[in-house]
């Protein structure tokens, strides 16, 4: 029988967890046509996540965790759970019930009866949403998509099942610097949309600030286009034409005119704009040149602390 394994990223979600695994795991063992179980993904939480989780691998004796020694973000907690699966199919879905679990058969279905490789989940709304996060969301969307050579849907979520040769895909982009909304585009297959509603945390707090979404969305620009470096280029080409243009224009017109000493609040201008500019493009080279530094370290993803799952081996009961 087909295999199809969950995972579920969990950071200091102890509120919500009981209330998921009530409404998730019936519906795990009623579909037809595949043995299915949870990984649960334990991302460094410090409340008592690892406790519910091992209370539920206990209780159904088949789940699996993963636990992580430190907090290494939700990117990682996916990356072990796709690294660790050996199921023909697999499935990630976030911990507090906002990824609705009536389409997990639905979505199962188009994998394993029509002819597509990837269901993902996407949101038909922004309700509930702070209005000025979905602007700059949408304008997010609409600049990667612009300048990056992944096609990413706006509001495709990460709530998805995918075929094995998928997982394998995403498994072997060896970068550490992951964005996995750009990876899942990126390695493209034959992806059918499920439309849903937005919908609220059934406990506990979401783990985005504001800041954090920005530096998520820099992080998604960089890895995925370089644009940012030819537009510093382009800008820096403009700025030294006109920069040449008015020293042709100065030399000219002190030919004609003679000198005289004004002339102090333009230079003050240009020295002010070009220091800017040259600040910024320096910036944004420093931006790759540290991902670059990161990349080159080659350091793991994340580092697990304790897990029931033996590698290449399935994994063992209890602990
Ligand atoms: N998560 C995680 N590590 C983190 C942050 C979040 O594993 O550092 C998990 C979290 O437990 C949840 C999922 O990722 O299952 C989505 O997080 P959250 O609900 O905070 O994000 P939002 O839904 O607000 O985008
Ligand atoms: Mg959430």
């Amino acid at each position: 029988m087909n295999t199809l394994e969950l995972i579920v990223p969990c950071f200091n979600e102890e509120e919500a967890l009981p209330a998921f695994y009530e409404s998730v795991a019936p519906v795990l063992s009623s579909l037809k046509g595949v043995n299915a179980s949870f990984i649960f993904v334990d991302d460094g939480s410090r409340d008592n996540t690892l406790g519910a989780i091992k209370d539920f691998c206990r209780k159904d004796g088949k789940s699996k965790y993963i636990s992580f020694s430190r907090n290494f973000g939700k990117e990682a907690a996916m990356l072990a759970g796709m690294k660790m699966s050996r199921a023909d199919f697999v499935g990630i879905i976030d911990a507090d019930l906002q990824h609705s679990p009536e389409l997990i058969s639905d979505m199962l279905k188009a994998v394993t009866e029509e002819d597509y490789d990837i269901a993902a989940a996407r949101r038909l709304d922004r309700r509930g949403e702070a209005r000025i996060k979905s602007a700059f969301s949408r304008s997010f969307y609409k600049l990667i998509n612009k300048i990056s050579d992944a096609d990413i849907e706006d509001g495709a979520q990460d709530f998805r099942i995918m075929k094995r040769k998928v997982v394998e895909a995403i498994v072997s982009m060896p970068e550490y610097n992951r964005f996995s909304k750009g990876i899942f585009s990126w390695v493209g297959f034959k992806t059918k949309w499920f439309e849903h509603e937005n919908r609220e945390r059934v406990a506990g707090k979401t783990k985005w600030s504001f800041w954090k979404l920005f530096s998520y969305a820099v992080d998604g620009i960089i890895g995925f286009s370089t644009a940012p470096l030819k537009i510093s280029l382009i800008i820096g080409t403009c700025t030294s034409i006109l920069g040449f243009l008015y020293a042709l224009y100065t030399i000219v017109k002190t030919l004609i005119f003679g000198a005289d000493v004004k002339g102090y609040p333009s230079i003050i201008c240009a020295i002010l704009i070009v220091g800017g500019l040259i600040l910024i493009s320096l910036g944004i080279t420093g931006e790759y040149v540290a991902r670059m530094y990161m990349e080159v370290k080659n350091r793991p993803d994340y580092i697990i602390n304790e897990t029931n799952i033996i590698p290449d081996r399935g994994y063992f009961k209890g602990e």
